[in-house]
């Protein structure tokens, strides 16, 4: 039968919730449909009456199952399926088609659109989430919150050198035990993971070593689902070479390329930790600067690469003689610097005494053999500075006072407020203003034989008073103008003067050598030893009769140098003396080497004598060595009667001091030595007695 559907239908077919249409199996063809068919198909149910069933729903399917109808087999059908709308659109239906009576099909059409939709985007997102996983440097796992394995990336099979097989076995057991076989601390690892897994809304990062020596940073955080934790997402990102990477830059930006050794930017970051352990511990550090002395001289002679090699073996040395938490960076040239920490001015002065003592280790370098020296200058912290940059501003100017005074030896910053800074430089000034004024004199101070009191020698001090200061002590003045440099000028001046005053008197028959103190600054000028001749040829002074008094720290900075011009000024015929002997830092032994002719002990050594034991030791030793070695001596600041004796029973041959004398000016000298008395005569009891009433007519007066 070929004609519309029976009324019945027609009703039965508008009931249903879906597209619907009625085939008659003999012709195939539509005999009734419902409204939502119409919709679906964008006409109306009227004008779907007559299709073909196949051009309504035209897939494979749909063919074959409309030819077996044809056939006479009676199988339904219930798949996915695409109708193609009146205007051309095709709409993804699941069709049902099933056997109503003998002569007619069912075609039931869900209209699958917008699942269809939800499941292509599902689709594209889903491969693009796994692009973007494979496509991430990061391992990445998902877990359940019971750690069954959801989902992993290749790059986490790679960084865990999951063997494959592992992978495919889907045995989450396995590959657990992989990862914590394969922790470095396994012990730790367990523990670690269960605290993460013990609170699901946790975020977190951590570090782990693997046993092949990989580090990964590990970053987990919750899954949500529904707004409900349901498992973790871990990440693991290789950071071996990137740690290994930090390390290289960290050690090129933080270490001296040539020595290896830490370099200022290091010394600044560990200085950050001293001063904050300080604060904490109430403890200070120091801060030393040390400098080769004379380092140019081994690039100048010996060449750039023994100079670096130079500077390697130095390096170790020094960093050999500091204590473990001490820290020794180079500055820069031949400038090191060392952390001591903790350290007071005790601790600092020790390690300095041990860094001038590796440092003066003779060195042998492809042969060459030299010795070298450091200046050492050190600050404390808190109280020379709060920060690097003052703390090394006061070691540095520190340091180059060490240089000034002669090289080789330490010395610790002196703080000086602001009030002191002000008056030194009024001084420096009104020094400066009293050299042109002529307001400097000079006072002499006899030397004197033990023996019978005759004056053998004077000693020029220097002395000024100034219109507003008043009288100034060289012990004030004569530091602040070594600190200037001022005193290479009145050094000048007082040699002149002094030689001056010696020729004065050598003409008129005194047979008397005038001692001259010499600066160290003085000595190092490149024209001292001109000069010193100059004087003399313009005064006609014999040589012999002129004694410079030097600092012991002349002779241990640079001794090549220093033997050289000692050499040189001992050439010229000039009398050698050390002042202060026994202050410093050469000994004895070490003095053999230089032209020498006489020690002066210091004071201090003399004013506890004849009771104080280490002083009595001190003065004996050094009389003795002296005499070993053919020098003579003479002891300054000699005040007392007890004093005098006890130095004459152990040997010294000379005195200077208030016992005798204190200095005067050149009229009053000349009434202490009387008139100029014979050679000869001077060894006579009777000008001994002589001079020793006319000194006790001085003391008294
Ligand atoms: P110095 O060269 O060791 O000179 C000896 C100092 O000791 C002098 O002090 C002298 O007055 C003092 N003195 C002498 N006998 C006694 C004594 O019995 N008891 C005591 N308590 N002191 C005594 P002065 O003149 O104040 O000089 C101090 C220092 O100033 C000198 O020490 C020297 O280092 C320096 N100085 C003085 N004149 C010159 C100079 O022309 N050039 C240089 N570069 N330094 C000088
Ligand atoms: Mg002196
Ligand atoms: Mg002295």
């Amino acid at each position: 039968m070929n004609g519309p559907a029976p009324a019945p239908w027609s009703a039965l077919l508008e009931g249903l919730p879906h597209a619907a249409w009625l085939v008659d199996l003999a012709s195939q063809q539509v005999v009734a449909a419902n409204a939502a068919a119409g919709d679906m198909l964008g006409c109306t149910p009227v004008q779907l009456v007559g299709q073909s069933a196949l051009v309504l729903a035209a897939s494979p399917e749909d063919l074959a199952f409309w030819d077996a109808c044809a056939a006479g087999e009676r199988g339904a059908l219930l798949s996915d399926t695409v109708v193609t709308t009146a205007d051309g659109r095709q709409v993804h239906a699941s069709r049902s088609i099933r056997f109503v009576g003998e002569a007619h099909a069912l075609v039931l059409l869900r209209d699958r659109s917008s699942e269809e939709r939800t499941e292509r985007e599902r689709e594209s997102l889903l491969s693009e989430l796994q692009a973007t996983l494979e496509s991430t440097a990061d391992g990445i796992l998902v877990t359940d919150l019971f750690g069954r394995i959801r989902a992993f990336n290749r790059r986490f099979a790679q960084i865990w050198g999951l063997p494959a097989e592992l992978m495919h076995q889907r045995d989450d057991e396995a590959v657990h035990r992989w990862l914590a076989d394969h922790a470095a601390d396994r012990a730790d690892y367990q523990p670690r993971l269960d605290t993460l897994n013990q609170a699901p809304l946790l975020h977190a990062s951590d570090r782990l070593r693997l046993r092949s020596g990989q580090i990964l940073e590990r970053v987990t955080r919750p899954l949500y689902s529904d707004g409900q934790a349901s498992g973790r997402v871990w990440s693991f990102r290789d950071l071996t070479e990137r740690i290994a990477a930090d390390e290289r830059i960290e050690a090129l930006t933080f270490s001296d390329a040539l020595t290896g050794l830490p370099n200022r930017r290091r010394l600044a970051s560990r200085f950050a930790d001293a001063a904050a352990a300080a604060r904490s511990s109430g403890k200070p550090f120091a801060l030393l600067v040390i400098d080769l002395d004379h380092f140019r001289q081994i690039n100048d002679s010996l060449g750039h690469d023994i100079g670096d090699r130079v500077l390697l073996d130095v390096g170790q040395r020094m960093q050999g003689c500091l204590r473990e938490p001490d820290l020794l960076a180079r500055m820069g040239g031949d400038q090191f610097a060392a952390l001591l920490c903790p350290a007071d001015a005790l601790a600092a002065e020790a390690s300095a005494r041990r860094l001038l003592n590796v440092v003066a280790q003779p060195c042998n370098v492809e042969g060459a053999q030299f010795t070298l020296t450091c200046s050492i200058g050190m600050a404390l912290f808190p109280s020379h500075g709060n920060c690097i940059d003052d703390l090394v501003r006061h070691a540095e100017s520190a340091m180059r006072k060490v240089k000034q005074g002669g090289r080789a030896n330490f010395s610790l910053h002196q703080a000086r407020a602001e009030g002191d800074r002000r008056s030194h430089m009024r001084l420096d000034h009104a020094m400066r203003q009293a050299l042109v004024s002529n307001r400097f004199r000079l006072h002499y101070q006899p030397q004197v034989r033990m023996t019978d009191n005759i004056i053998v020698g004077a000693e020029a001090l220097l002395r000024w008073r100034d219109p507003e200061l008043g009288e100034v002590a060289p012990a004030r003045f004569i530091p602040v103008a070594e600190d200037s440099g001022f005193i290479v000028a009145i050094g000048d001046w007082v040699l002149s003067q002094a030689v001056r005053q010696a020729a004065l008197w050598h003409q008129r028959g005194y047979q008397m050598p005038m001692a001259v103190n010499v600066s160290a600054l003085q000595f190092q000028q490149s024209q001292f030893i001109d000069r010193v001749a100059n004087v003399l040829a313009v005064s006609g002074l014999p040589p012999h009769l002129l004694e410079l008094e030097l600092t012991e720290s002349i002779l241990v900075h640079d001794a090549a140098d220093a033997l050289q011009r000692l050499g040189a000024l001992s050439q010229l015929g000039v009398k050698l003396s050390i002042d202060d002997f026994g202050t410093g830092y050469s000994s004895l032994a070490y003095l053999k080497r230089f032209p020498i002719h006489k020690l002066k002990i210091d004071r201090s050594f003399i004013s506890g004598l004849p009771l104080d034991d280490s002083d009595v030791g001190i003065v004996r030793a050094i009389l003795q060595m002296a005499q070993a070695l053919g020098m003579r001596v003479i002891a300054e600041g000699v005040e007392t009667e007890d004093q005098r004796r006890f130095l004459l029973e152990a040997g010294c041959s000379e005195f200077q001091g208030f016992l005798f004398s204190p200095g005067v000016d050149s009229l009053s000298f000349e009434q202490l030595l009387g008139p100029p008395v014979a050679p000869a005569a001077l060894l006579s009891s009777e000008a001994s007695t002589r001079r020793h009433q006319r000194r006790i007519r001085l003391v008294r007066s």
